[in-house]
């Protein structure tokens, strides 16, 4: 068995309307911190993800900005490249929805599950609106809730919470015209997904133990209401088209192509780097695959049940995405980011004034891991300066800048205490890396570099210098040391300060094992790591 592990990491898919957030990011950094562990294992990794680009959202966009849908899609996708980019995210391969290439790989798929029997046409009453001539769905119909009277529009009511059941929905009025609707009988393609009952409920008991409270909870309660068949078509302009007769007025329902996007990713990566894609999504007795899913607690069952039931549904030999990271969400100021509200703090406005090693590091540190947490100013403020550049920072400054020491690092002797700590860092960083634990990884790295600062006071290298070269020597080389190993440990975290230790002390790639450096050498000009941040500093 080769002991190389191929491991697959999806990140959610952002849609391409509105500008990406903090929102957006806090559920997405943990899959890169993830993705680079592997690679400093010495895994083999392949990181995809791209731009949701379909759908009615982008074309009502499209339509109020005299834009086509494309335009939409375009600007958005730029837009979200860059921020993944200045942000150190490693995509190997970021693509988008509104590509031939996706378009043709979703067609084969839905050919293949029609083939297998998944899929059949189904006949029933919907909203029909005679003036705009088309069938009209949820958020273009405005519906008076049958409960509390309160007019609404999509499939909840707004006031009282009550989901509509199809036929309220069928006494609507048309948003885009105010005309009243009509019944009319409409045919859709069905996805069975109603058959998948047991191998779905085998699965959640194999993988549960990998998945957060979240996902666990809710994909049981989705369980245990019964699966239902889901429509695979839609009477939309924009998407990908139906690769079947009597379909042409329709386009495949977002859901179902987006979600096939973690496949096509794949596809189009290896075909673009003369790779296999099996290798990463078939079982193999050749090699170890693991595949993980990162994204916030909307989006729990696409991942838990819909996409695994539509892999089974290739009957194809497909390995289960087992390991789901579902994140909760993140408040700003106490408040939940929404886009009426424009308070999701736009990641492009974030990088222009902070530093990205920064964000990443407050994306994990304040995660919402477990439960939702809350952004504010003063926090972010308080983590920068307090624990990155006052720690962290501080740590690299004092050692590698002593004065006296002229850009030339002294060689000595080990201290074996703190050897031992760092390679007890590294088994516990990782260990909770596994667990999906990002946020108590950082902090194992955190007390490393506490550690450092701790050992650098009780041996006071300030008085040593004077009083004790060799022992001086000693502690000033056991810190470059730590200094070497936090360079790999805070790799995942904060690549970019990673980079530039790497840079300083000649070591060439990280990795994931104790490492030490050779000194003696001129190690050139040390720039601080970190700026601190000052009152004005506010976006
Ligand atoms: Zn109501
Ligand atoms: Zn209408």
């Amino acid at each position: 068995m080769d002991s190389k592990k191929k491991v697959l990491i999806g990140i959610a898919w952002t849609y391409a309307n509105s500008d990406i957030h903090l929102g957006h990011i806090v559920a997405y950094m943990a899959g890169d911190v993830l993705a680079r562990y592997h690679r400093a294992k010495g895994n083999d990794v392949l990181m995809v993800s791209g731009t949701d680009s379909h759908g009615t959202p982008i074309t009502e966009r499209a339509i109020r900005e005299n834009k086509t849908p494309d335009e939409i899609v375009d600007r958005y996708h730029k837009q979200f490249v860059e921020v993944f980019k200045r942000l150190g995210m490693t995509y190997d391969c970021y693509t988008k929805t509104a590509t031939p290439y996706h378009i043709e790989k979703v067609q084969e798929m839905i050919l293949r599950l029609k083939e297998n029997g998944y899929i059949y046409p189904k006949t029933e009453p919907a909203s029909f609106c005679p003036k705009c001539n088309k069938f009209v769905y949820d958020r273009e119909v405005e519906v008076v809730c049958p409960k509390c009277g309160a007019v609404s529009k999509g499939d909840q009511c707004g006031n009282c919470d009550y989901v509509f059941q199809a036929e309220d929905l069928l006494s609507g009025k048309c948003r885009i015209c105010g005309s009243q609707t009509v019944v009319r009988d409409n045919t859709n393609l069905y996805f069975k997904l109603s058959e998948f009952e047991k191998p779905l409920r085998e699965h959640f008991e194999k993988s549960k133990g990998y998945w957060r409270k979240n996902a666990v909870n809710e994909t049981e309660k989705f369980l245990n209401e019964g699966l239902h068949d889901r429509a695979v078509t839609r009477d939309l302009s924009w998407g990908v088209p139906v690769p079947l007769p009597n379909f042409d007025d329709k386009r495949i329902y977002v859901w179902i192509e987006a979600l096939w996007g973690y496949v096509t990713a794949t596809q189009l990566y290896c075909e673009n780097n003369n790779r296999d894609w099996r290798d990463f999504w078939y079982k193999s007795d050749e090699h170890e695959n693991l595949i993980y899913m990162f994204h916030g607690k909307d989006n729990i069952v696409f991942h838990t049940i819909i996409f695994p039931a539509l892999l089974m549904a290739t009957k194809e030999p497909y390995v289960m995405p087992e390991h789901c990271v579902s994140a909760e969400f993140l408040n700003v100021n106490g408040e939940k980011i929404s886009k009426s509200k424009g308070n999701g703090w736009p990641m492009l406005d974030m990088l222009d004034k902070f530093d990205a090693d920064s964000l990443r590091y407050f994306c994990i540190a304040n995660g919402p891991e477990k439960h939702d947490s809350n952004f504010t100013f003063a926090d972010y403020h308080a983590l920068h300066n307090g624990e990155i550049v006052n720690k962290f920072g501080n740590f690299v400054n004092r050692t590698l800048k002593f004065k006296g020491l002229n850009g030339v690092l002294p060689n000595g002797e080990m201290d074996e205490k703190i050897k031992a700590e760092i390679e007890n860092t590294y088994k516990k960083v990782e260990n909770n890396i596994l667990s999906n634990n990002f946020k108590d990884a950082l902090s194992d790295v955190m007390a490393l570099v506490d550690l450092g600062n701790k050992y650098y006071d009780e041996k006071e290298p300030w008085k040593l210098f004077r009083e004790n070269k060799a022992e001086f020597d000693n502690v000033i080389y056991t810190c470059v040391q730590i200094i070497a190993n936090l360079s790999n440990l805070f790799e995942p975290f904060m690549p970019f300060a990673s980079r530039k230790l790497r840079n300083y002390l000649g070591l060439e790639k990280p990795s994931w094992e104790y490492v030490s450096v050779e000194l003696g050498e001129n190690f050139g000009e040390i720039e601080p790591l970190f700026t601190r941040l000052t009152e004005k500093d506010v976006l």
